[in-house]
């Protein structure tokens, strides 16, 4: 049994958050917009808190942004998370204020701001998990 096989997975078929597992298996990324006003739907909803429409569609995004911020973590917080590691928040460049989370092995040298690129992690059960490296 490897480390990936003791993460946890996301539930892939949810209605507000479908699309984003169906595109990253696709290895794309996507988020969801609002139809009628354009709004970005993140965290993403069927439904427009903007302006209260259900008519909402998932749109492709290219994989890069850029570093948010990010912690490093030292000990042992959950199984198949092995320290040190890191979990990154990048903004996407297609989508500014969307901010998605990855994790990265060990201690990488990371500056606010820097360039980003998504990978995609096949996960336990072929679930596929964006993740974040510098680009
Ligand atoms: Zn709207």
């Amino acid at each position: 049994m490897s480390e990936l096989d003791l993460r946890p997975v996301p539930c892939t078929d949810d209605p507000d958050t479908g699309g984003f597992w169906e595109a990253a298996a696709r290895g794309e990324l996507a988020i969801r917009v609002c139809s009628d006003c354009g709004q970005v739907l993140h965290l993403p909803k069927a439904y427009c808190h903007g302006c209260g429409s259900w008519n909402t569609a998932w749109q492709v995004v290219a994989p890069t942004g850029t570093l948010y911020s990010w912690t490093t973590t030292e000990r042992e917080l959950r199984p198949g998370f092995v320290p040190p590691y890191t979990i990154v928040c990048v903004e996407l460049d297609d989508a500014p204020g969307v901010r998605l989370v990855g994790y990265l092995d060990g201690r990488p040298q990371l500056e606010s701001g820097m360039p980003m690129s998504a990978t995609f992690e096949v996960a336990q059960g072929g679930v596929v998990i964006p993740q974040w490296q510098p680009a």
